[in-house]
């Protein structure tokens, strides 16, 4: 196998991402070139690094002496004539497939034939860029997270042409460099852009259907460790580039209408309201603004203190178990109940399988999934359209009595995170399908690549192939259509 450990590298393009390459490549030992077209733009590249190492220094995080030999490995070029000895290019130039394939054209009459070529591409496919190259099986992916050095994943994408020693060499390459590497096959959006749409479109699907707020939308799934709901990251990243990658993913599996892109996202475009960087998006941004707030509700006492029985098992029915035993309420508990919840004469509290509360009764109210009880308790629940005023009063004062915050949402299927995070599994069971990466990098990926607090396979470990099936068939009920098709190694999990 190729050992790139002592490669001679040069980065192709001195923007956010190859500067940030540069850094890492010099920090594990390497000899590094730096060349980009724009006049000036490596060497200002490389004094914007020495500004910012230069305060890790002040920082106490650096030693100077370990700055000055990083910088001293790292030389700006005028011509890519002059890495005619390099062994590893790592490309990372604008995201267009013509430049691309250009670029490695030039390349391969300058460097030797056992020179390893690397694409950081986030969304374009090795195969395509590969096309009219000499020695197409050298060519490979190496996707770096911006922020390349504090980021920890690298996709290394292989296409139809890669030779898997190169993808080995550059996944040895990425764990020597202090990365976390995973394999990938050249599919659109590869592992971490691909398994995270639905993060997105749910969301966009749940405010375009005015099922909620996007506080509380945010606020459901950071209630299971997400550090950003998916309004104010998407507000973050800027809707058009998130609307660009949808419809590229889209676009690229043939219109699948898995991938359809929201109308929402789409007015928010098209009328400037970018997100954060254009002083408003989802929210608004301006001075002043009024923003929506999360309901609070004083702890409840207990609502009826006869005829209450738990349902179901798992920890969170142990939780609640012990809750109502702390609050003196008598009840009993079916462990063999085929759902889990809280029921009384007058009414049913039931963790949501999918289907409405509506399609269930009258007296029903639904609330989501939770996959981490120890953090925040925001919970989203919905009372079935026929439900008394005394019924919905009655499951608040359950749910907040059982330490819960309860939001009220419109009564759609599976609600926020059981919908959202069915739709993750599914995504990820469809990569490992068709054999995109296994199971581990798909947790890895999305761990470290856009700090999940769970991969899609841990979820699917504390649910199960079945409930998620369920709630997939439950949404499919509720909306007809594609997109909430079941992916096939799913079933066979059952
Ligand atoms: P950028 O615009 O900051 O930098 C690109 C640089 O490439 C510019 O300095 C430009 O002058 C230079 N360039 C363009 N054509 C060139 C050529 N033919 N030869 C040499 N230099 C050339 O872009 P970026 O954000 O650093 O992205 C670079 C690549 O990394 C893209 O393929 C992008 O999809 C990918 N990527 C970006 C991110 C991100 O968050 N920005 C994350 C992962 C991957």
């Amino acid at each position: 196998m190729t050992d790139l450990r002592k490669a001679k590298v040069l980065v192709v393009g001195a923007g956010i991402m190859g500067a940030g390459i540069a850094q890492v490549a010099a920090q594990a030992g390497h000899t590094v070139q730096l060349f980009d077209v724009r006049e000036g733009a490596a060497p200002s590249a490389i004094n914007k690094l020495r500004s910012s190492l230069a305060t890790l220094v002040a920082k106490g995080k650096m030693q100077s002496a370990d700055v000055d030999a990083l910088l001293g490995r790292i030389a700006p070029i005028a011509s890519l004539h002059d890495a005619a000895s390099c062994t590893l290019v790592v490309e990372a130039i604008v995201e267009n497939v013509d430049g691309k394939r250009v670029l490695w054209q030039q390349l391969e009459a300058i460097v030797a034939d056992d020179c390893v070529l690397a694409s950081n591409t986030s969304s374009i496919s090795i195969t395509a860029m590969a096309q009219g190259l000499r020695l197409p099986q050298r060519l490979v992916g190496m996707h770096f997270f911006n922020p390349v050095p504090l980021m920890k994943l690298v996709e290394v994408v292989s296409g139809l042409h890669t030779a898997a020693p190169v993808a080995d060499a550059i996944f040895s390459l990425a764990q020597h460099w202090g990365k976390v590497a995973v394999h990938a096959r050249s599919t659109p959006g590869f592992i971490v852009n691909r398994i995270a749409r639905p993060y997105y479109a749910e969301a966009l699907a749940l405010l375009q259907e005015q099922c909620t707020s996007p506080v509380v939308l945010d606020a459901c799934l950071k209630a299971i460790g997400f550090r950003m709901g998916p309004c104010e990251l998407m507000d973050l990243i800027g809707h058009d580039t998130n609307f660009a990658v949808t419809q590229s993913v889209y676009q690229a599996n043939f219109y699948d209408k898995r991938y359809v892109p929201s109308l929402l996202q789409r007015e928010l475009v098209d009328g400037g309201l970018l997100g954060r960087k254009s002083g408003r998006g989802i929210y608004d941004y301006a001075e002043g603004a009024a923003h929506a707030q999360l309901a609070t509700l004083a702890t409840a006492a207990a609502p009826a203190l006869s005829g209450v029985t738990l349902h179901g098992s798992g920890s969170r029915m142990d939780a609640w178990a012990h809750r109502l035993s702390d609050a003196d309420v008598g009840f009993t508990h079916d462990r063999s109940s085929d759902w889990s919840g809280l029921s009384t004469p007058t009414l049913q509290l039931r963790q949501t399988d999918g289907r409405t509360a509506t399609s269930l009764g009258a007296n029903v109210a639904v609330f989501d999934m939770a996959f981490a009880p120890e953090g925040s308790r925001v919970l989203a629940w919905a009372p079935s359209l026929r439900a008394s005023a005394e019924c919905k009063s009655e499951a608040q004062d359950w749910l907040s009595l059982l330490g819960y915050q309860p939001q009220q949402v419109a009564d759609q299927s599976a609600l926020i995170v059981a919908r959202t995070v069915a739709m993750l599994i599914n995504e990820a069971a469809d990569a490992v399908q068709q054999g995109v990466c296994t199971v581990e990098g798909a947790n890895q990926a999305m761990r470290l690549g856009v700090n999940y607090p769970a991969g899609p396979f841990d979820w699917l470990s504390a649910w199960s192939a079945q409930g998620v099936i369920d709630v997939l068939q439950a949404l499919d009920t509720q909306y007809r259509g594609e997109r909430y098709r079941v992916s096939p190694w799913l079933r066979q999990q059952v």
